[in-house]
């Protein structure tokens, strides 16, 4: 399905990430995959579930000046081609994100809107000039932007800006056939999402009130992934979409 696409995916800490799931899933799709970790820290443990599928991984810490133009280049250098950017990043400090919204600190707030949401609009600015044929660029959010979920705190206004955003961007790029998607996973026990207080609570809440009474996988959100990716969805962009097991459209 997506034989001769080229592409980035950013974000795998273990094999529990989304990201990971997501660019297994494309790679055997048929597409090439540059995979990132945070750090050489980060790589001991990425590197050994990576390697197998024959994903090659970079470091990138947005935080760091030229991180990810240099992840793109990378990507460039090895395949020649850019066609997709998969965003599977989000950080908030421990202190902010376990404090109630209004009582976030003013650094902590910047510094999750500066990693988590606007460092995909850089994705966007950095990305968009190689994909002379059009691409695909799709980022990770949750309900938490729309409903003001319990403990999700300031990442609820962060991912408001992140889905905001992906218009802006789908609307900026659209003419260049440059496509911009959020996708919104159900919660997912991960190495992120264990930082959120009372997830437990919070999955056993979600699988009790969905409509398909289930939590959803990773492979799941990685199957829309691969979908918005492929030449199936040419036709869509701006669009915030939900993996989640039905949460979306119930109390
Ligand atoms: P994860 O911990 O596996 O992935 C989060 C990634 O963000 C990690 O690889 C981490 O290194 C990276 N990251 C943090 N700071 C960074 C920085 N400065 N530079 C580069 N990378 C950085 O957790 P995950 O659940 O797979 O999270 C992926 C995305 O999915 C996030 O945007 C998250 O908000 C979103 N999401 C997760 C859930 C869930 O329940 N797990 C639900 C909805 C949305």
């Amino acid at each position: 399905m997506l034989n001769g696409q080229c592409g980035l995916v950013l974000g795998v800490a273990n094999d529990q990430s989304i990201a990971y799931a997501v660019a297994k899933r494309l790679k055997t799709a048929g597409a090439e995959v540059l995979a990132t970790c945070l750090n050489e820290k980060a790589m001991t443990y990425v590197e050994p579930v990576v390697t197998p599928l024959s994903i090659p991984v970079v470091t990138c810490d947005v935080e760091q000046p030229g991180a990810l133009q240099s992840a793109i280049q990378s990507t460039l250098a090895r395949f020649g081609r850019l066609d997709f950017v998969v965003h599977s990043i989000a950080f908030a400090p421990l202190e902010d994100l376990h404090a109630p919204l209004h009582a976030s600190s003013r650094e902590g707030f910047l510094r999750a809107m500066d990693i988590s949401c606007h460092s995909f609009a850089r994705v966007a600015h950095l990305a968009a000039p190689h994909m002379q044929s059009g691409g695909t660029l799709v980022t990770m959010t949750y309900l938490g932007s729309r409903l003001a979920i319990p403990d999700y705190g300031l990442m609820g206004p962060v991912k408001a800006a992140l889905e905001s955003s992906v218009r802006y961007l789908a609307s900026e790029l659209g003419a260049q056939q440059v496509r911009v998607h959020a996708v919104s996973p159900g919660p997912i026990a991960t190495r992120a999402a264990s930082g959120i207080k009372h997830f437990d609570q919070l999955m056993a809440q979600v699988k009790a009130r969905v409509p398909l009474k289930r939590l959803v996988s990773q492979d799941e959100v990685a199957g829309l992934v691969a979908f918005l990716v492929s030449d199936q969805a040419t036709g869509m962009t701006g669009q915030t979409l939900y993996v989640d097991a039905g949460e979306h459209c119930v109390r």
